[in-house]
């Protein structure tokens, strides 16, 4: 599958934000967006155009997109999904984007990233309520468990990013046994608790032309 290559950090200095990419080093002084504030480029430090109504709607999808890692593709059917669950389609799309296993993975601490964890799923190293699941868009509701298989525990990868979600924290919607190397899903994040800053209408309304 076609994914981004370059350097991420680039990702993040484009949108002036962080979009946690780079797993640990997200967290540390080393991050692009701690030294650089400023967009990537010869230019970056005096672009300051104004984005048109369809440009602001086009750069919020990016960066939802490259937030959770998810192509256009799969974004666009994770959307339609989105419009046919009831409630409010930019709220339910965030839902959605949570819900995926390789998002889970992450916040329950087993990687120390959305692409480290979408690796790991691909890599068969997770149960999901006592099944094998290596599909990373499978989507996951409260009450589901995820664990790390029996002959995975010992992978540094995941033991790495387990010791570094200390640092990070683990969402209050989630609960973690450490031990066991399982965690709960309690419930779906509420919109309030996502809290990465994202205007949702922007890219209801880019769909709905
Ligand atoms: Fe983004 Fe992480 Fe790179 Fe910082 S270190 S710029 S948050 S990818």
């Amino acid at each position: 599958m076609a994914r981004y290559c370059e350097s991420v950090c680039r990702l993040c200095r484009r949108e002036g934000l962080k979009l946690f990419l780079k797993g640990d080093r997200c967290y540390s002084e080393k991050c692009a967006i701690e030294r650089r504030e400023y967009p990537p480029g010869q230019h970056g430090q005096g672009r300051k155009s104004k984005l048109s109504e369809f440009g602001l709607q086009l750069r919020e999808k990016q960066k939802v997109k490259q937030y959770y890692g998810v192509l256009e593709r799969q974004f666009r059917r994770i959307f339609e999904k989105a419009e046919r669950t009831k409630g409010i389609t930019g709220e339910t799309l965030l839902k959605l984007l949570e819900s995926r296993l390789d998002n889970m993975v992450y916040r329950m601490g087993f990687a120390n990233s959305r692409n480290e964890a979408r690796l790991l799923v691909t890599q068969s190293h997770f149960i999901v309520n006592g099944k094998k699941v290596n599909i990373p868009s499978y989507f996951l509701k409260p009450g589901d468990t995820v664990s790390v298989k029996e002959k995975s525990r010992k992978v540094t990868r995941i033991l790495g990013a387990l010791e570094a979600s200390e640092r990070r924290g683990i969402p209050e919607w989630i609960t973690l046994d450490k031990e066991q190397m399982m965690a709960t899903i309690k419930a779906l994040p509420l919109r309030e608790q996502i809290t990465m800053p994202i205007s949702e209408n922007l890219i209801v309304e880019s769909y709905s032309k």
